[in-house]
């Protein structure tokens, strides 16, 4: 099922103002004015299943994106620990947010 809304970041207009009154093309629909709502059938599905996913492809990403940085940057073993460390601790507090957002609106 699919349906168009109106956009909420630019109300419709595909445009949007920054604080010193330039318009922009909306990043939320890209210019478009309306933004496509595809509802599909794997809303349905436990929304802890959609977190795992959603965690185990940042976590590819994130690793491909490391195996990239140090393969080019040859950084230093300290350096890549640490870079390895912080990926994991902000993919850890990312997915306990969303997990306490998504208990809290739920009640
Ligand atoms: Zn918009």
């Amino acid at each position: 099922m699919k349906h168009y809304h109106s956009c909420h970041t630019c109300g419709g207009s595909g445009i949007v103002h920054d604080s010193r009154g330039l318009g922009e093309i909306c990043p939320a629909c890209d210019g478009k004015g309306f933004v496509l709502y595809i509802k599909d059938t794997s809303d349905q599905k436990s929304p802890f299943l959609r977190v795992v996913v959603i965690a185990a492809i940042v976590l590819v990403l994130f690793y491909s994106l490391f195996i990239i940085y140090v393969t080019l940057e040859r950084v230093s073993f300290t350096a890549s620990v640490i870079i390895l460390f912080i990926g994991h601790a902000v993919l850890a507090v990312s997915l306990i947010m969303y997990l306490l957002f998504k208990a809290m609106s739920e009640k």
